[in-house]
Parts: structure tokens; sequence; C-alpha cells
């Protein structure tokens, strides 16, 4: 039998986390934003099993062309615009929507020999892409009396969306709708965060990503409470269990010593599949159902499990170790990250099962 790891994909919890998504969106349109190879679950699955999304997201070329291949008809997304004047005909040939946030890229507009849809990213206060106000009305301006692009839409990024101070976010959502008040242009602000918690932020597109993945945006609120299920299960097998001695030391550095003698279990997973190797002893893991605390340090192919609690566990057992009945939420603050880091770690070398 090969290596019992896989991530197992849930078809039915990304419709009902993209419905979660939708309900909150109201009028607006819905894309699903799905760069970094669909936050590590997969472009194309999970291009395909949102259908009824209104358009993508991605953030390069190469992306949208994966989903195009996939035979994705909707308008697409680059979330970063052009790398280089030559994307603008092949965003062109493909009905790609580039959103441009530099000097630079408004330049590569005059070095194509084709015309571009484009939305322009506005700076509303993260300080990382876009365009200051007075430049972007500036470049709508110039650009629509121009036959090199039409400007169909305008974009901004909540930086704070998730926190529970909403001063630093009202001021971007004000900004925001003040820039972009005048003329016939579509607008799109919010992100997961953005979209549950600020109603006022939902303009006429939204862009949800992590909640379609079913993890909560926010820190003090979990996926459950929001109505969202995990979509991906990163399950294993216990491949060793070890009666131990009082005084063993488990693994590399020895850092873990039984306390007394006791089963020591090996799941086929480590960081060289994308477990977080600062998951600290503690973490949770589900074996058979019940949860055990990881011991010892994270190796590439293997962590170590303390089975005392559950001497039921054999060679074999199933092992959870995010997913459903374990948030991926938790064992990321567990090991002081975010699930979408955990998610597009996930290595290629995992085989992704869809159901
Ligand atoms: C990644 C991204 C999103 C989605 O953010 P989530 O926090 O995952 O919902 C939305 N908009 C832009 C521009 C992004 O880059």
């Amino acid at each position: 039998m090969s290596r019992p790891l896989r991530a197992r994909l849930s078809a039915r919890a990304l419709a009902t986390n993209f419905s979660v998504a939708r309900g909150h969106a109201g009028s607006a349109q819905v894309m699903a934003v799905v760069k970094a190879n669909g936050y590590g679950h997969g472009a194309e699955f999970v291009a395909r099993t949102l259908h009824n999304a209104d358009s993508f997201g991605v953030a390069s070329i190469e992306e949208a062309l994966t989903l195009r291949e996939a035979g994705v008809r909707k308008p697409v997304y680059l979330l970063e615009g052009f790398f280089e004047s030559r994307e603008i005909t092949v965003a062109a040939r493909h009905g790609l929507i580039g959103v441009l946030h530099s000097e630079s890229q408004i330049e590569m507009l005059t070095a194509s020999d084709r015309p571009a849809q484009i939305w322009l990213k506005l700076d509303t206060g993260m300080h990382r892409l876009g365009f200051e106000a007075t430049r972007c009305a500036g470049l709508r301006t110039e650009l629509e009396s121009s036959a090199r692009a039409q400007v169909t839409g305008v974009m901004s990024h909540l930086a704070r969306a998730d926190e529970s101070d909403p001063r630093a976010t009202q001021v971007q959502i004000n900004a925001f709708s003040q820039a972009t008040e005048s003329g016939r242009i579509r607008r799109s602000l919010a992100n997961s965060a953005g979209l549950i918690a600020y109603p006022e932020a939902r303009f006429d597109c939204v862009r949800p990503g992590i909640m379609l993945y079913g993890s909560s945006p926010f820190a003090l609120r979990d996926a459950a409470s929001l109505g969202l299920l995990p979509v991906m299960t990163l399950e294993s097998e216990l491949i060793s269990v070890r009666a131990c001695r009082k005084g063993d030391a488990v693994g590399y550095g020895g850092d873990f010593v039984c306390p007394e003698p006791m089963p020591v279990g090996v799941v086929a997973c480590g960081y060289g599949d994308g477990y977080p190797r600062h998951a600290p002893p503690g973490t949770p893991v589900l074996v058979a159902g019940s949860r055990v605390p990881l011991i010892g340090r994270v190796s590439m192919d293997m962590i170590s499990v303390d089975l005392r609690s559950t001497p039921k566990a054999r060679v074999g057992s199933r092992v959870v170790l995010w997913g459903e009945g374990l948030p991926a939420d938790e064992i990321a603050a567990r090991a002081g990250t975010i699930a979408y880091e955990l998610f597009c770690n996930v290595n290629p070398r995992v085989p992704r099962v869809t159901m």
C-alpha cells in the first residue's frame, strides 16, 4: 500500500461555503479567489465546483491559463495586474482582466499592440499596492480617452477587516466610497472578513478567499459559528505504535522524555508535506477520532503522538492532522500562523482526493 497521507477535498463543503458567501453578498457579484492553486486545494477542482461564481481571482497569468485550460469561461481577474507587456496580448486573447496598480503597468499598456480590459487598484490605506485617489481618477480620464485600455472597475483591498476594532476599516470604506462615487465604474473592496463583517463594503463585487475553504478570517470567531465547513481534511495513518519506557527520549533532539511507560504513535506526515514544523508539543492530532497531543519535534516525514489516552490506537488507525473534526484554524494558531499558510504549504507530493 502507498503512503497513507492525503488531502481529502469536499466539493460539498466548498459549495456550502460559497452559498454562505453568496448569502452575505446581497446583490453584489461574487468573485471566488483561487490564487495559489486555490489556496492549495487545486484551482481546477475549486473552479469546477464553484461553477456558479460570477468570476475568479488569481495572482498570475499562468494561474489564469490553468483555469481557461480547465474549461472555465467566466471572467478571470489578474489581481496583481501584468508583469510584462507580453501578458497583455495573452490576457486579451483569453479574456483576462488585469488589475493595474503601478505606473510601470500603465506604461506597458502603451507598449502593447492589443487594447486591454483593466481595473485600477486604488490604495485606500493598506499601502501595499495601488494608486492614490487623485492619480486613480486622472488615470480613468486619461485611459478612457485613449484606445489602449478599457477601464471597467476600481478595486481596493482591506488591511484590517479581520480585527475587532472597526476604525481602520471604516476609514478605508469611506475613502473607497469617496474616490469611486463618480462614473459608471464597477467597484470591489471586500475580502472574506470585509464581506462578513461590513455589509457597507460589498459594493458591486465581493472577493472571498479563505472563507470558501472553510476557515474563519477572524482570530476570535470560529469557522463553525460562521456556518463554514472544512473543505480540506489532511489525513493519514499511524505507521508505528511503540511501547516506550520511562525515560525514553522521542525524536530529534530528544525533546520529549517519556515520564512513564507509554505508547507512542508515529504518523506519516511531516513538514515535508506541509505540516508546520513549529507546531509545539501538545498540538492536537486526531487519532481514531480522539484528540491526542503531538510530542517531540516535527520531522520531515513524520510526527510522534502521545497515545496514553487512546490505548485502542493501532498501526493503521486513521489520523486527521486538520479538517473534519479538527479545525485548521486551531492548528494554525498553535503553530503561530494562519490557516491560509497551512493550506498553501501542503506539498505537491500529497495526493489530493476529491469527493
Ligand atoms: C487574496 C485576496 C482576496 C481574498 O482574501 P481572503 O482574506 O482570503 O478572503 C481578496 N482580494 C485580493 C485582492 C486578494 O489578493
